[in-house]
């Protein structure tokens, strides 16, 4: 018997005969659609298969992609940046992150320009290597500066539980963990991005439940269709859409049904609510103040909270971007990559201006890595 490789999972779901067969479908379904069908892809996850495999090629014209606010990194306001350099700056402290979010630019640093001036700043592959760390160096103060979605926050939340069971003191947490329903509430609630369907992250859907998706069909009439991240999941999802807008329905669907239920994996929400708590509000770079989008830790757990430990060190004014960068435009879906004047000229992956530029999954990033499918 021949070994099963990884990639013979997923081979069928980037199958080109596949993807041109569904653009076959969505392309003679859509000749039925009485108004061009806009679809937000919440997620970078997303906005990057799109860009990798093409796709805006294979679609009829009334078919359009706007790209959404789905990178944790991207979203991040430059004040949060600080906050890390801020603490990676303090004596004897270990700052430990996401590797994406090193290269993103503060106010006047990022946290590699700081590594590099000699600060003690570590990508973690997983935040339980946190831990690690911490027990490593008892004499240094650890601070996970914890940044995502819905779909890491359960690993942060694990990471808490050690830490309060192993009653671990040199371990401290700075939450940047958002919430993907509210930022959607925010960009439909302001009208300006003239979106009527919506494709959502299948992996933030397996923690929380399609469930969250919930109310938008309702609220805004739009379909909602959580899909998988390969070509087909993404084909086959815009096909379920555009079904929706064909037959006059706005409903809550699952195209990756091979792993997303309504309910979530309950378990993870149960350690989550354990330790974290919606936030009164939070910043999101572009978008502005949008409550209950955040979480922060529940006030019994305030001794591990940097924000507070920490909190005279930390800066507190609003900073906004530099002024050429049009990251909150695109990130609220109003215009694309290459409408910033610098894409690609003084904005760069090497030498980026903005978060959506740094980020794999941000859309300056997918745009300029597949200019050349773009053709
Ligand atoms: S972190 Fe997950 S939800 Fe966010 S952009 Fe990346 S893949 Fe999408
Ligand atoms: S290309 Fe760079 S400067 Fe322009 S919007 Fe994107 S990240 Fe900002």
């Amino acid at each position: 018997m021949s070994e099963l490789k990884l990639k013979d999972l997923y081979d069928g779901f980037r199958d080109p005969a596949t993807i041109r067969m569904l653009a076959a479908q969505i392309g003679e379904e859509a000749k039925a659609l009485h108004e061009p069908l806009r679809i937000m892809e919440v997620c970078g996850g997303h906005t990057h298969t799109i860009m990798k495999y093409g796709l805006p090629q294979l679609l009829p014209d009334n078919i359009d992609f706007i790209h959404g606010p789905g990178c944790p990194v991207c979203i991040m306001p430059k004040e949060r940046i600080d906050h890390a350099i801020a603490l990676a700056r303090m004596e004897d402290t270990i700052l430990v992150t996401l590797g994406d979010m090193i290269r993103v630019p503060g106010s006047q640093s990022s946290l590699a320009a700081e590594r590099a001036a000699g600060r003690d700043i570590r990508p973690l592959y997983t935040p339980m290597d946190a831990l690690k760390i911490a027990k490593e160096n008892p004499d240094k103060r650890v601070v996970f500066f914890a940044i995502g979605f819905e779909t890491t926050t359960p690993m942060t939340a694990a990471l808490l539980h050690a830490v309060v069971t192993q009653k671990v003191d040199n371990l401290y947490f700075h939450i940047n963990h958002v919430l993907v329903p509210p930022a959607i509430d925010a960009i439909m609630s302001d009208g300006q991005a003239k979106i009527n369907a919506f494709i959502g992250p299948s992996h933030v859907s397996v923690i929380t439940g399609a469930k969250i998706y919930a109310p938008l069909p309702q609220k805004y009439g739009t379909p909602v269709v959580v899909c998988g991240f390969e070509p087909v999941d993404v084909m086959q999802g815009i096909l379920m859409a555009v079904r929706q807008q064909k037959e006059g329905r706005a409903e809550l669907e699952i195209e990756y049904s091979r792993s997303v239920t309504m309910e979530g994996n309950v378990k993870a929400q149960q350690l989550i609510d354990m330790y974290l708590q919606p936030r009164s509000h939070f910043r999101w770079r572009g978008i502005g103040d949008i409550p209950d989008s955040a979480l922060e830790l529940r006030d019994e757990f305030a001794y591990l909270d940097a924000e507070k430990v920490f909190a005279e060190v930390l800066p507190t004014e609003p900073i906004d971007d530099h002024k050429l960068c049009i990251c909150g435009t695109i990130l609220k879906g109003l215009a694309k990559p290459m409408e910033c004047k610098v894409f690609g000229t003084a904005c760069t992956p090497n030498s980026p201006l903005g978060s959506c530029m740094v980020s794999s999954e941000g859309a300056c990033n997918a745009y300029y890595r597949y200019a050349g499918v773009l053709g």
